[in-house]
């Protein structure tokens, strides 16, 4: 039997997996990412800790097939990062510099991208070739899988889904500069706009009225609790849902839209909540897509980079 490694590579830890050859996740750790001084050190930092692990379990380089690896930011299909401001990288490419490091092959991803195929190869949507994954956190994010394969486009931006831009009479401004986004009414932070201004507009009681400070979670809490203004909110953001994933799926029609991130913890109403306003939106022939939650939840983005290493050998 041979192994490989899969590597999601964030702003705080760096969380590394091994994997057989089947993709059965073995083991796993976490290392904290050291950003300082352009985050010079993470890459040699993830090598020794692969290396101390390797040494420690008596794995020998023969053993292991590749390095699969996730980064917060633009990459393109050689492995040149442009820019991960979350770890203070600028332009270089992550294949070349963990490979010199390790003497193994490595395989770069954008780390919404391969957690995607994560989700495309073991988790909600296994077994689909065309998939849509919405991450649904303090942001919108996402990952574009067709025919097995993530879809990186030309500046290595493909799936930043959430600029989509869904109302662009929006008065706020998005964190990119626009107004309308996605990510202003789909994120956890959306929830939270969309309740304030609620509640602003109407004078209906609400137990939301009595918090100090409103999160999204208070939000679904209320909803399930039976609070009317609660589940008006979330109508909306139903609604804006249903528009955004109808969308997306006249363009990529998948077979399964997979959805996560921090906000899918609300479960189940989500997706029925999605669904329900999806038909309003979708053109007809990509009515029939299927809608489920992500399975993988943090291993999403090791497992799919793992199996960009197993794709490559294919
Ligand atoms: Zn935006």
């Amino acid at each position: 039997m041979r192994y490989g490694f899969g590597v999601d590579i964030g702003g705080t830890t760096v969380k590394i997996a091994l994997f057989d050859e089947t993709g059965n996740l073995l083991d796993k750790w976490e290392i904290p990412t050291v950003t300082e001084k352009e985050g010079a050190a993470i890459l040699p930092d993830t090598a020794a800790s692969i290396k101390e692990y390797m040494s420690a379990h008596g794995l020998e380089f023969r053993d292991i097939i590749g390095i699969g690896v996730g980064v917060p930011g633009p990459v393109d299909d050689d492995g040149v990062v442009n820019e991960c401001q979350n770890l203070n990288w600028g332009v270089f490419n992550v294949r070349e510099a963990l490979e010199a490091l390790l003497q193994l092959p490595v395989r770069v991803g954008n780390d919404a991208n391969v957690a995607a195929l994560g989700e495309c190869w073991k988790g909600g949507g296994s077994g689909c070739a065309n998939l849509v994954m919405a991450t649904f956190g303090t942001g919108v994010g996402g990952g574009i899988i067709i025919d097995g394969k993530p879809i990186n486009g030309a500046h290595g931006a493909a799936g930043e889904i959430g600029h989509m831009v869904l109302d662009a009479r929006e008065p706020e401004y998005c964190n990119c500069g626009k107004r309308g986004c996605t990510e202003q009414f789909c994120s956890a932070t959306g929830v939270v706009r969309l309740a304030k201004r609620y509640l602003a507009a109407q004078d209906q009681p609400s137990s939301l009225r009595e918090l100090e400070k409103i999160t999204a979670k208070d939000v679904f809490d209320a909803a399930n609790a039976g609070d009317a203004a609660a589940k008006e909110i979330l109508e909306q953001v139903y609604d804006y849902m249903g528009q955004f994933l109808g969308t997306m799926c006249a363009v990529i029609d998948p077979e399964v839209v997979v959805m996560g991130g921090g906000m899918s913890r609300a479960g189940q109403v989500l997706v029925d909540g999605a669904s329900r306003y999806f038909p309003k939106y979708a053109f007809p022939a990509t009515k029939s897509v299927r809608f489920t939650l992500a399975t993988l939840g943090n291993d999403a983005g090791a497992v799919g980079a793992f199996k960009l290493v197993l794709d490559a050998l294919a």
